[in-house]
């Protein structure tokens, strides 16, 4: 019997390109759209697998409401599959909402960003604050239970009021979920050419603690690095990523883990309307050092057990042990980074591993 795995579907169209993402995307027409979501139908039909969580990420991919019913349709989903559209705020009118609740979807994931004005514009964002509290609202009233939002920090001059003003406004409106991402400048996007000034790495530190603590004053429990929720509300597609479980990448950029391979389709919209070329990235993941990578970022960290899966138990204590107390956690259980050990993950995980 195979086991069950997560559907991610690539929804590479977004309305303008704001200026510091490098996400796959192109500008969105209608019938490219319509073309889009029976080129996905056709890929997904292919693939006889369970799925028990889907992730429609982007772009934008609230654009394809009309489509979300027959798309997920071509799909074999179990009854209880956690099913999350991302949207921008200001695409999340009722009837775009009701079609995707009547499509079967139970989790929507808005990227707020800020509930600033000046942050929004400096964002390039497209949505105002009263939008934002609109898509929560409307998608309350569509039935949603289960909303995420994002939020960014480390923008330049952000001073912890503002933070404190988006945290408080986001966590009023009654989401379950809250990502906090630090802004990053990416090569090739509008960012990399303007080059804003960014805090530097001690500020962006202290403004990435203060969120977290204020968050979970706020009753959002951190789990990951980046991500917070309320008790019981955890992505758990997200959760598989992080627990190195497989999951199926459909469309251009898209990456999997799937049948025991990791790969990767090319971002080109217009080759994957053919066909969905893969390029396997990796014919043996799932060893101790990519394990570990993804699963120290959440605050579950490792057991005992799971080293011992992989023969590293007594070589990971000793490691473990050399580190500072104020970077990680060591328990009966096993390890975890703290929140000062996030902010310094990649080196502290390099020490626990390598
Ligand atoms: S941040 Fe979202 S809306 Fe903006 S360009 Fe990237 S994918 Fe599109």
């Amino acid at each position: 019997m195979t086991h069950k795995v997560g559907l991610y579907i690539h929804v590479p169209f977004c309305l303008s390109k704001c200026p510091y993402c490098d996400f796959y995307s192109v500008r969105y027409s209608r019938e490219e759209a319509e073309r889009y979501a029976d080129a996905l139908i056709r890929n997904i039909k292919h693939y006889e697998r369970e799925f028990d969580s889907v992730y429609f990420g982007g772009g934008t991919p609230i654009l394809l409401h009309e489509h979300i019913a027959e798309i997920l349709k071509a799909a074999d989903i179990t009854e209880d599959a956690e099913i999350t559209v991302e949207a921008n705020p200001c695409l999340a009118i009722p009837e775009f909402l009701d079609d995707l609740r009547r499509a079967g979807v139970n989790r929507m994931s808005f990227g707020v960003q800020s509930m600033n004005a000046d942050e929004l514009l400096f964002l390039g964002r497209r949505h105002s604050m009263k939008q934002a509290e609109n898509a929560v609202r409307n998608s309350h009233d569509a039935g949603f239970e289960n909303i995420s939002a994002d939020m960014m920090i480390g923008l330049p001059g952000q001073t912890e009021d503002k933070i404190k003003h988006t945290a408080e406004a986001i966590a009023e409106l009654g989401v379950t979920h809250i990502s906090a991402y630090i802004l990053k400048i990416e090569e090739n996007t509008p960012f990399a050419q303007s080059r804003p000034e960014l805090p530097d790495d001690d500020r962006t530190a202290d403004l990435y603690l203060y969120t977290a603590e204020l968050l979970e004053k706020l009753g959002f429990m951190q789990y990951e690095i980046s991500n917070f929720a309320k008790p019981g509300y955890e992505c758990k597609h997200n959760l598989k990523y992080w627990r190195c479980e497989e999951y199926l990448g459909v469309g251009p950029a898209a990456h999997s883990y799937f049948d025991g391979k990791r790969f990767c389709v090319a971002q080109n919209i217009n080759a994957f309307m053919n066909h969905q070329n893969e390029v396997i990235t990796d014919d043996a993941p799932g060893g101790w050092d990519e394990y570990a990578m993804l699963k120290f970022r959440l605050t579950e960290g490792i057991t005992y057990e799971e080293a011992k899966r992989f023969g590293k138990r007594d070589e990971f204590i000793r490691k473990a042990e050399k580190l500072p107390r104020s970077l990680v956690n060591i328990t009966d259980r096993g390890v975890n980074l703290t929140k000062e050990g996030f902010i310094v993950s990649n080196s502290v995980i390099s020490e626990l591993v390598f």
